[in-house]
């Protein structure tokens, strides 16, 4: 989604203006460099700049991007025949030519590869001159996805890329990438915006009515493409909810509830890393409240509970929580049993119960 206004950068985005301001300048200098890496947490805006900036790179117009010329337009809806958007495909996915598209990605936290098939076909493609644009451009979303087999046979391509092509990278962290790979990109960390700066662009340009607009931007964590989608989809609100829901319950029954709870949330894997995030948050507000901290509150739509929490749990118990929330967040990703990670979990949490 390209987050297009009348405010902001000159590119009509809202945040990231420094990178914006630095890509604009190897522009008019026509320093673009052969690649980039952009980094940053899910939905924070790496695509929306990535296409941005192809636009810059395609665009007809002097005032680049214009946002109106046919190959800005196409841009926009990724139908321009020399800008691609790669990413991942599903775990299992067979790969070829010939093959239907791999289905959208479910959530964020879907686990994909990206494999060396795909590699093999973007190396065939930037071999060849561009179709109508001025480059050929290929955009590898969440490189951190690239197996170690893709990774290296990218790097050729970067080592030496056809003088017509550009190549925009971006992952989550820079850090999940070979050194070979960052050390030939010019990185750019794409950092949250400001939870007012989201409020503004939910309002102005995604019509958010205000107090959802403000909800959604302390959620968000500064998180812009996260809010948007989050405006436009009221699931992910109900989702948080009933993951808020239940953590309350938790605290409020004995051993063998939180047990038949724990079998019943780990059912649902695939929406476990949401919840972990959305119980962190929470605790992490408790703290805050704690603390006395109340203006960096994420959770203000429910901050009767959370000082609630802060005064009956004791500060140990309440790191315990964030701690045993991180840890079990970070079994997941090990591919440990779902349901005893979740058990444990359970039983950790401290009691409500008078
Ligand atoms: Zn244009």
């Amino acid at each position: 989604m390209t987050a297009r206004a009348e405010t902001p950068t000159n590119w009509g985005l809202y945040g990231h203006d420094w990178a914006v301001r630095a890509l604009a300048r190897s522009l008019a200098a026509d320093r673009v460099a052969h690649a980039y890496l952009f980094t940053g947490p899910h939905a924070i805006g790496k695509t929306t700049l990535a296409r941005a900036f192809a636009q810059a790179l395609q665009c007809t117009n002097d005032n680049r991007p214009c946002g109106a010329c046919p190959a800005c337009q196409k841009i926009a809806r990724d139908r321009h025949p020399d800008v691609q958007m790669i990413e991942g495909v599903p775990v299992g996915y067979r790969f070829d030519e010939k093959a239907p598209p791999p289905p959208p990605r479910a959530n964020d936290w879907e686990r994909r590869i990206l494999k060396i098939d795909q590699i093999r076909l973007i190396q065939h493609d930037v071999a060849r001159a561009p179709f109508e644009g001025r480059w050929k451009i290929i955009i590898l979303r969440r490189f951190e996805e690239a197996n170690e087999e893709a990774a290296n046979a990218f790097l050729k391509t970067l080592e030496e890329p056809p003088a017509h092509t550009r190549l925009i990278l971006t992952a989550r962290d820079a850090s999940l990438l070979l050194p070979t790979i960052t050390s030939r990109c010019q990185v750019m960390a794409l950092r949250p915006l400001a939870p007012a700066q989201v409020e503004t662009a939910l309002i102005e340009y995604w019509r958010a009515e205000p107090a959802t607009a403000r909800l959604l931007a302390r959620l968000s964590g500064g998180r812009l493409g996260w809010a948007a989608r989050a405006a436009a989809q009221p699931a992910l609100l109900d989702a948080r909810r009933a993951h808020l829901d239940a953590l309350d319950a938790a605290v409020r029954e004995n051993r063998a509830e939180r047990l038949i709870r724990a079998e019943g949330l780990a059912k649902k894997t695939e929406a476990l890393p949401e919840l972990l995030e959305h119980w962190l948050g929470w605790w992490r507000d408790v703290l805050l409240v704690l603390g006395g901290d109340d203006a960096r509150l994420t959770n203000i739509d429910r901050a009767d509970a959370l000082r609630e929490y802060a005064a009956r749990f004791t500060l140990e118990q309440i790191q315990g929580a964030l701690k045993s929330a991180r840890a079990t967040a970070r079994y997941l990703t090990l591919n440990v049993n779902a349901r005893l990670a979740m058990e444990v979990l359970l039983l950790n949490l401290p009691s409500a119960i008078v």
